[in-house]
């Protein structure tokens, strides 16, 4: 054994942590590595969080985000008993993870998706089982159905996928919801605002879905931490248990008080989205001059890839530019290169070193 690891538990020695994308302090740094909205959040929220930091710091915050599940249900049409709110997506999808798929049997999920998943299955010893997504790197709904579906443990996908951007119609959803009637099927719509269709509309047909979402990317709010997941009554009581057994003030002032500001300017919130779709659309049209394929994307981000030029190299290249974007070094993606949508003149840059990288 390792001597440093003489202290630790033996079931954290085999643990395979997510590794997050750099957050490097270069100043002028183009930073398309990490997905985060390239415009910072309402003027409304950085109000709102600032009154909270005057009045109550010494308080406890609400342990249930009573005010916030309300404007978040109100928002998508349901019942605040059917929100829970969390530290970002990332808690409210472990604690998920926790409470729905640890049943010994395999979770399945795509073979080109969030690692986090893995990652959680790791740290909760859950069996799972990757389904591979077709040649032209779709889901495919059918890939998940099985002669006895409770030989499986539950179903996660992205919707849109990451990092592929591809997203699912309704309709496969739903059919991937029918498939499996007595596991968990959640969906988890990070992207969602950028150019797909959400499953929360489905809640109230479906006691087996649970949709999670996060403020981090269409609402600008990724250094605040606030996510939540949405479904049935039943599905909401379990994320509960998990959390008050776990950390009772997930969400502190400052979050609860940020996001509901979030959601009542609503017009900030379409002029930045559709910015970003619009950016991603130029951004697309002008790397596949360059001669780059770009798989078709519903979210923040674009997966390309060019033929001819490895994607170590070009995402080295861009570096000494000044400019960073994500790589990944699974076998299906070690071409690809995963670029976060920016500001137009984010993209014009990236475009033009691109453009001198090619050439030389
Ligand atoms: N789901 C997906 C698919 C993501 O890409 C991310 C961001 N890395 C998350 C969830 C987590 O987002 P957050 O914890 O910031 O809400």
């Amino acid at each position: 054994m390792n001597p440093e690891e003489s202290f630790w538990s033996p079931a954290i020695r085999s643990l395979v942590p997510y590794v997050p994308g750099e957050q490097p302090k270069i100043p002028g740094l183009v930073k398309l590595n990490t997905n985060e909205n390239p415009y910072p959040p309402s003027p409304q929220v950085v109000q709102a969080i600032t009154a909270a930091a005057r009045q109550g710091l010494q308080l406890y915050p609400d342990p249930q985000a009573t005010a916030l599940r309300e404007v978040l249900a109100a928002h998508h049409g349901i019942a605040a008993g059917q929100v829970f709110a969390g530290n970002g997506s990332d808690e409210v999808l472990a604690h998920a993870f926790f409470a729905f798929f640890r049943h010994g049997r395999p979770l399945l999920m795509p073979d080109v998706t969030y690692s986090f998943y893995q990652v959680y299955c790791g740290l909760y010893g859950i069996a799972f089982e990757a389904v591979p997504l077709d040649e032209q790197m779709q889901i495919q709904v059918a890939d998940y159905a099985r002669a006895d579906p409770l030989a499986v443990g539950g179903v996660v996908i992205a919707n849109p996928n990451a990092p592929t951007g591809c997203a699912l119609p309704l309709a496969a959803i739903e059919q991937l919801l029918q498939s499996q009637p007595g596991r968990v099927v959640l969906v988890d719509e990070a992207y969602v605002d950028f150019g797909a269709d959400s499953a929360i509309g489905l809640i109230d047909r479906y006691p087996n879905l649970l949709v999670v979402q996060t403020l981090s990317k269409a609402r600008s709010l990724a250094g605040l931490r606030v996510g939540f997941a949405a479904g049935q009554r039943h599905l909401i009581a379990a994320l509960e248990r998990v959390k008050d057994s776990f950390n009772s003030y997930p969400l502190d002032r400052l979050a609860l008080a940020g996001a509901v500001a979030a959601y009542q300017d609503h017009a900030y919130f379409e002029q930045t989205r559709f910015a970003v779709m619009r950016s991603r659309e130029g951004l697309t049209l002008a790397l596949e001059d360059l001669g780059f394929e770009v798989l078709p994307s519903s979210a923040n981000f674009i997966l390309v890839r060019h033929p001819r030029r490895d994607a170590v190299l070009l995402a080295q290249a861009l570096r000494e530019r000044g400019i960073l974007v994500r790589h990944f070094g699974s076998p299906r993606v070690a071409q690809y290169l995963r670029i976060s949508v920016g500001t137009p003149p984010q993209c014009e840059a990236l475009v033009q070193a691109l453009g001198t990288i090619l050439v030389a």
